[in-house]
C-alpha cells in the first residue's frame, strides 16, 4: 500500500488510528503524519501548525501520547529573578510559565521582583507523601477493623513483601483506614524520591492488595483507588492532611517596596486578602482561600511536564497577609497538596525537560527527592510572587488596567 492510500484508508475509518504504526513498520513519525494527513483530507482543513514541531514522536509514543498526530504550541514565558531562601532552593531563580494570559507572566514577574528586592522568600516543606488508597470489600465492619489494624502494625512487612519488589524509589510510610459500612479504604501514604509518584504508588498498591488477599481470603480488593486517595478532585481530605508536598512560602515585605514598587500599602493588602481570600471564599465553601493559585500552577505544570489534571490539587490553599508591629507586610502561601516531579511522566518530553533546566531541577537528585523538593519551594515562592501581586494590584484598582493593556 503506497502513502496516499494509506492516508486514505485512515480517513475513510478502514484502518483505525492505532493500528496506523502497523503500517508503517513501527515508524511512530510516520504515523504521526498519516494520521494528521488523514484527518487533514477529512475535513478539508490544513493542520500545518499542529505538524509543526521538534519533539520526536518515537519518544514519546507509547509512554506519553496515543495516536498522536502533532503538538500544541503554548507561548511560553519567564519570570525573575526569584529570590528564594529555601532548605533546597537557594539563590535567585528564573521561573518558566506556559500560557495564553496575557497579563500573568508580567503580574508574576511584578511580585517577583518586589519579594527580591525585600531579601527574597522563606521556603519550608512540612510533608511529603503521595497517597493511593484501594477499597476492599469486608464481610461486616468488625472484620474490616481487623483488616486495617494488621496493615496498620505491619507496615514495614508490606514495605519488604511487596513495595521494595516494584520499585526502587518508592517507600511505604504509613496508612489511614476508613471504614464505610463493610468497605475499608486504605490511604497509603509513600515517599517517592524525584518522582511525582502517581505510577510507582498505584503498581505498589497492587502489590500490597496481593499480599492482603493471600492474608484475609475472606476480603476482596475491588478498586486500587477508592476515591479517597485524591487524585485530580477537588477534595477537603488533601485540603486537611495534604498529598504530594505540602510546602509553605513566606515574606516580610517593606512598607517602603510596597509603596513603591506596588503602589499601595500593607494596610490594603492586608484588608483585601481578609475580605476576598479568607470571608469570600468561606462564604464561597471554597478550598481555594487564595487569589489565583491556579493561575501560576497552571502555568508552571504545563512548562515543565507536570500532570496537568493535578492543578485542581494545586489550586488548593490559603494566603494570609498580615501588617506587621514595624508596619511591613508579611504574606505566606500555605499549599497542601502541590503533585509534582522532576522525574518520570512528562517531564522527560525534551521541551519540558528543558524548561526544568531553567531551575536546574531536571532529572534526580542527589539524593534521591532533593530535586523535588528543591522544585517545590521554587514553585511556592513563584505562587506567592502570584499572590502577592494581585492582591496590591486589587488593593491599588490597577487590575482592570493591566488586563486591557496586556490582554486584549
Ligand atoms: P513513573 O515514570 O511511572 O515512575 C518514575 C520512574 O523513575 C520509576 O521507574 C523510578 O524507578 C524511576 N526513578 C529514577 N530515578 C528516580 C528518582 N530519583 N526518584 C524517583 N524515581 C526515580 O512516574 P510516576 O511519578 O510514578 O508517575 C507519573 C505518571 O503517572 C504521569 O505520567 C501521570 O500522568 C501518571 N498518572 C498515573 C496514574 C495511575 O493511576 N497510574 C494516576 C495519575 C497520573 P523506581 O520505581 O524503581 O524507583
Amino acid at each position: 500500500m503506497n502513502l496516499e492510500e494509506l492516508i486514505e484508508k485512515v480517513a475513510s475509518g478502514e484502518i483505525k488510528l492505532y493500528q496506523v504504526e502497523k503500517y508503517t513498520n513501527g515508524d511512530k513519525k510516520l504515523a504521526t503524519e498519516i494520521r494528521r494527513k488523514a484527518l487533514e483530507k477529512k475535513f478539508g482543513i490544513k493542520l500545518e501548525n499542529i505538524g509543526h514541531y521538534s519533539i520526536d514522536p518515537n519518544q514519546v509514543i507509547g509512554k506519553n501520547i496515543e495516536n498522536m498526530i502533532g503538538v500544541v504550541q503554548i507561548p511560553m514565558g519567564v519570570a525573575g529573578p526569584l529570590k528564594i531562601n529555601g532548605e533546597y532552593a537557594k539563590g535567585e531563580f528564573y521561573i518558566p510559565l506556559a500560557t495564553t494570559e496575557g497579563a500573568l507572566v508580567a503580574s508574576v514577574n511584578r511580585g517577583c521582583s518586589a519579594l527580591t528586592a525585600a531579601g527574597g522568600v522563606y521556603t519550608t516543606i512540612i510533608d511529603d507523601k503521595m497517597t493511593r488508597a484501594p477499597l476492599l470489600k469486608c464481610p461486616d465492619a468488625r472484620r474490616a477493623r481487623e483488616v486495617a489494624k494488621w496493615v496498620e502494625e505491619n507496615i514495614d512487612y508490606l514495605q519488604r513483601e511487596a513495595v521494595s519488589k516494584v520499585t526502587r524509589h518508592g517507600k511505604l510510610k504509613g496508612v489511614r483506614a476508613y471504614i464505610v459500612g463493610n468497605n475499608l479504604y486504605l490511604r497509603f501514604e509513600f515517599e517517592t524520591g524525584d518522582a511525582m509518584g502517581m505510577n510507582m504508588v498505584t503498581i505498589a498498591s497492587e502489590e500490597i492488595m496481593k499480599v492482603i488477599e493471600k492474608k484475609f481470603s475472606d476480603v476482596r480488593y475491588l478498586a486500587l483507588s477508592g476515591n479517597l486517595c485524591v487524585d485530580k478532585k477537588p477534595s477537603a481530605i488533601n485540603f486537611i492532611n495534604g498529598r504530594g508536598k505540602t510546602v509553605i512560602a513566606e515574606a516580610i515585605i517593606p512598607r517602603e517596596i510596597i509603596e513603591k514598587k506596588l503602589k499601595t500599602t500593607p494596610e490594603l493588602i492586608a484588608e483585601v486578602n481578609y475580605r476576598k481570600n479568607l470571608i469570600g471564599s468561606a462564604q464561597a465553601g471554597s478550598y481555594g482561600f487564595n487569589a489565583h493559585f491556579g493561575n501560576i500552577i497552571g502555568a508552571i505544570f504545563l512548562a515543565t511536564g507536570q500532570d496537568e489534571a493535578q492543578i485542581t490539587e494545586g489550586s488548593h490553599g490559603i494566603t494570609l497577609a498580615e501588617v506587621t508591629e514595624n508596619g511591613d507586610l508579611y504574606i505566606s502561601i500555605t499549599m497542601p497538596s502541590l503533585e509534582i516531579g522532576t522525574v518520570g511522566g512528562g517531564t522527560r518530553v525534551p521541551t519540558q525537560r528543558e524548561a526544568l533546566q531553567i531551575m536546574g531541577v531536571a532529572g534526580g537528585g542527589n539524593p534521591p527527592g532533593a530535586n523535588a523538593k528543591k522544585f517545590a519551594e521554587i514553585v511556592a515562592g513563584a505562587v506567592l510572587a502570584g499572590e502577592l501581586s494581585l492582591l496590591a494590584a486589587i488593593a491599588a484598582k490597577h487590575l482592570a488596567k493591566a488586563h486591557k493593556e496586556l490582554g486584549r
